[in-house]
């Protein structure tokens, strides 16, 4: 079975109507039984019978883990989102702090993930990821044993712990961070181990930290680890995940997905960048529209790998990182990319005002004006960042020094 579930095959109309329903029950259940929701209703005089759908829901405010917080601070321990009768199971701590009473053992939390990757029964995974206190080594154990796999509870044991268990119990993939995994890949060759030789780790589903490019090319290339991203937040559970093509990352069925503009918590076109916007569809915490910082932006086309859920381009950055031109993010991350294709020109963007427009200019180190540089240079520029430029000033190589920032904002606000 390729799909974890039909839900993953579901025609976008059926989807959209899926999502409708299970938003409708929030609102109205939510209304009933968490004083924080009913509160955010009626402060802006909203019925729930006015959400019913997923355009509804843009009615409703973002909330930001920092405004999570506050509230929970004044409203201990869940801010008011809890169902107050509602059995919990377990109570994870985030930084903060935040509390968040968890749904149930049973749910598909990170399970469609795992699948994705492959992982299943007969796989032995060492779950490198923290057990106390915070959600995510029992939340991704769970999704583990959801997929049939046994599991290795090794936390955050020391790295000659993670190999002696790697080496004794045969493990065949591992979940944890990608700077976790080459630790440990380190300390087996300090060991005398040859990991790729004598292990047989071959998979590995990461979470919690970017996997730069190069770090996975080792992975794959030097030590035969075929390597998988993982999206989340703690308030909201699994996200997103990778599939074989590894190509973006495909939304999970039980949470709405929405980008966008952190200025107004109104969505963007999708390809266009902005905010990523959770909503899981939870029995007991009514968190509707939790706003994670993060930037990202959907793709639209199908994967061909069949799943027909819509995709997250990766992770752009954080909110505050990015610079919005003519009401269009670009984040340092997207001129990164732009700089690995053209590896001989230092780059920068400077954003100033010409009248009432935003103008974008671009200082590029070259020995010459090129034109024909100059043209690949802006036509590749907007397919990354999606913005036109409207100058490119030519400089002499040195101009631009190592620490400069990428993004100049010179725009003043008065
Ligand atoms: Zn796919």
């Amino acid at each position: 079975m390729i799909f974890f579930d039909e839900n993953e095959a579901l025609s976008q109309e059926a989807r959209l109507g899926w999502h409708g329903k299970r938003i409708q029950e929030m609102a109205d259940r939510g209304y009933r039984t968490s004083r924080r929701l009913k509160k955010i209703f009626d402060d802006l005089g909203i019925r729930p019978g006015e959400i019913r759908s997923v355009d509804d829901l843009e009615k409703l405010p973002v909330i930001s883990r920092e405004k999570l917080v506050e509230m929970e601070l004044a409203e201990p321990p869940y801010g008011g989102f809890e169902d107050p009768a509602a059995p919990v199971d377990r109570i994870f701590i985030s930084p903060g702090p935040v509390y968040e009473p968890h749904l149930s053992e049973t749910d598909v939390l990170w399970a469609r993930a795992y699948h994705a990757a492959g992982i299943g029964r007969g796989d032995v995974v060492l779950n490198a990821f923290l057990y106390h206190m915070v959600a995510a080594g029992l939340t991704f154990h769970g999704g583990l044993r959801r997929v049939g796999a046994t599991v290795v509870p090794s936390g955050t044991a020391g790295t000659e712990a993670q190999v002696q268990l790697i080496r004794d119990l045969s493990v065949t993939a591992f979940t944890g961070t990608p700077s976790f995994l080459m630790a440990v890949i380190q300390k087996a060759g300090e060991m005398g181990h040859d990991f790729r030789r004598d292990f047989k780790v071959r998979k590995a589903c990461f979470a919690a930290e970017p996997l730069q490019p190069s770090l996975r090319a080792r992975f794959e290339e030097e030590y035969g680890i075929d390597t998988y991203q993982m999206y989340g937040a703690t308030e909201v559970g699994d996200a997103a995940y990778e599939c074989r093509e590894k190509k973006g990352w495909h939304i999970c069925e039980e949470v709405l997905v929405e980008i966008v503009d952190p200025a107004t918590g109104k969505r963007v076109p999708h390809g266009r960048l902005g905010e990523v916007v959770v909503t899981r569809y939870n029995p007991i915490f009514f968190l509707m529209r939790f706003g994670t910082g993060d930037l990202s932006r959907i793709v639209e086309e199908p994967c061909p790998c069949g799943r027909t859920s819509f995709r997250l381009d990766g992770i752009a950055g954080r909110v505050g990182d990015a610079v919005k031109v003519r009401g269009l993010f670009v984040a340092p991350s997207q001129l990164r990319k732009v700089a690995e294709k053209f590896p001989g020109n230092r780059f920068q963007m400077i954003v100033g005002r010409s009248g009432h427009e935003d103008l974008l200019t671009v200082r590029m180190e070259a020995d010459k004006a090129d034109p024909g540089l100059e043209k690949s240079f802006r036509d590749y520029f907007r397919d990354i960042c999606t913005v036109r430029i409207d100058r490119l000033e030519f400089v002499a190589p040195g101009t631009l020094k190592e620490g400069d920032k990428p993004i100049v904002d010179q725009r003043t606000w008065t």
